[in-house]
């Protein structure tokens, strides 16, 4: 059986990954792990609210991260520390101490701290401007209408600013501008805020000191949400990220439905960002949706070539000292169609591997940096599954027969993983490509590798030669 702190170091390396930094910082790095028996891991926590706060919102990725580290069904618990709380807060002084230090020494190296210090508290970062957002067609409507919020002009009928668009897209960039905007240009006060700080923020102020008595608690307790509240209706625009992410937080929608109406009732503006509509954010109540809706909702699609182009033009100006030929450009634009933080990644990564050499980077020097395929779209679902068959010396019309030998199964599965991992393919057409099988089986095979994969040295060693494989062809 795998042992507790190599669990839990594999458990936190995964968890990283999954749970959104602040919250990971904030909840699971402090846990410390006290035994796993009988299937059950049990963690020790300086706060005594983590358990409700795990199970509340990461109940389900962290059941399945642990059991797919050891490899069996596991169970948790988390339980509250005394003493563990004590040496977290002297930990804590110390470290507070230290950050003071350096802070007063950063003050008197630069006057421009106070102005940092507004800019940090409106939660800003001044990379994010009007001036460096391209628009085209695709955006052009929420470029509009955020500007004309940052701009104080907007009509009353904006109110909320709804933004709704894919992963990547600019929706933080519009949000962020407008608040970098107001900071700079006008006498109005204006707060960002992501829906996971805001969730933080709550929880950490709703149960911050619930193991004093009852009496001091409650008072407390009061002032503390009081000061919350006020915090985000005493300002003239806010700003809020990822709205999507309230789902299923019920706390978390009350508080920010009272703080819509107040701010609304005072003909202040709300701005909203989201990946989906409101009619598709599941698990909010209705209430909430119609106030998402009574203003003005803008899309961002996806930005077309030439926009593409003149987004790598603007980050070249920006950078300042690459120099990209045309077609290098254009390459760039045409690999990377859906996602601007993607090809934004391939022009920094492209920068860093020029920077190695003197001239203009190649065409060629640019594929390499980005570790382009140039067969990569001949890789079908097809050409997949005859490469495990072969690889496995199985004939092909076996695996998409009905036997359900063991050693036949197996190909099967894992030519279903590598064609679900290397191809953007539906779990039907995969189902189709072996042998007609139904959705529920392919994705409970793929399932069974992604699991079996973390404790299975030689299966893990297979695959990916196997993806080297398929890789080169
Ligand atoms: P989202 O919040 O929609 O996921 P972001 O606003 O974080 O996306 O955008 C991802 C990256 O792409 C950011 O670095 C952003 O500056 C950049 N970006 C997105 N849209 C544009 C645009 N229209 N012009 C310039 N840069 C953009
Ligand atoms: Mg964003």
């Amino acid at each position: 059986m795998i042992e507790l702190q190599q669990l839990w170091q594999k458990t936190l390396e995964m968890l990283g990954k999954e749970i959104p930094s602040t919250s990971f910082e904030m909840w699971i790095v402090p846990l410390v792990p006290h035994s796993f028996a009988d299937n059950k891991l049990v963690l020790f926590s300086p706060h005594t609210f983590t358990s409700e706060t795990v199970k509340l919102s990461y109940d389900n990725v962290f059941t399945k991260t642990i059991s797919e580290i050891a490899g069996v069904p596991v169970t948790y618990e988390i339980v509250y520390s005394e003493e563990l709380e004590e040496k977290f807060k002297k930990d804590s002084i110390k470290s507070e101490k230290t950050e003071q230090k350096k802070n007063i020494n950063s003050f008197a190296e630069s006057k421009y701290d106070g102005l940092k210090q507004m800019l940090s508290d409106c939660h800003l970062n001044t990379k994010y401007q009007f001036d460096n957002f391209v628009v085209g067609g695709y955006n052009k409507l929420a470029y509009g209408a955020a500007f004309g919020v940052a701009k104080g002009d907007a009509d009353k009928r904006f109110n909320p600013l709804f933004i709704y668009g894919g992963s990547g897209l600019g929706k933080t960039h519009l949000l962020q501008a407008i608040g970098n905007y107001i900071f700079s240009k006008r006498k109005v006060r204006v707060k960002y805020v992501t829906t996971e700080e805001f969730l933080n923020d709550l929880l950490e102020n709703l149960y911050h000191g619930v193991e004093k008595d009852t009496f001091t608690k409650g008072a407390e307790k009061n002032k503390r949400m009081t000061k919350f509240r006020q915090k985000y209706r005493d300002v003239d625009v806010l700003l809020i990220d990822d709205i999507q992410f309230i789902a299923g937080k019920a706390r978390t929608e009350e508080e920010l439905f009272n703080i819509f109406d107040a701010l609304y009732q005072a003909g202040k503006q709300i701005v909203l960002t989201s990946d989906r509509l409101p009619s598709e954010i599941k698990g909010i109540s209705e209430r909430l949706k119609t106030r998402f809706e009574w203003g003005l909702m803008a899309d961002i699609g996806i930005p077309d070539l030439e926009t593409r182009m003149a987004i790598i033009k603007q980050l070249i100006a920006q950078d300042g000292k690459i120099n990209l030929s045309l077609d290098v450009i254009e390459f760039l634009a045409a690999v990377y169609k859906n996602n601007i933080r993607e090809l934004e990644g391939a022009f920094n990564k492209v920068c860093a591997y020029s920077s190695l050499y003197e001239e203009t980077p190649t065409l060629e020097l640019v594929k390499k940096a980005i570790n382009y395929r140039e067969n990569a779209h001949k890789v079908t679902a097809q050409t997949i599954l005859d490469n495990v068959c072969r690889f496995y010396n199985t004939p092909c019309d076996e695996v998409i027969g009905s036997s359900r030998v063991a050693n036949i199964a197996k190909v099967r599965k894992v030519a279903i993983y590598i064609t679900r991992e290397l191809l953007n393919e539906t779990w039907q057409s995969i189902g189709q490509l072996v042998g007609g099988r139904k959705y529920s089986t392919v994705m409970y095979s793929y399932d069974e590798i992604k699991k079996e994969l973390p404790i299975n040295n030689e299966l893990s060693d297979e695959i990916n030669t196997l993806f080297n494989i398929i890789n080169q062809l």
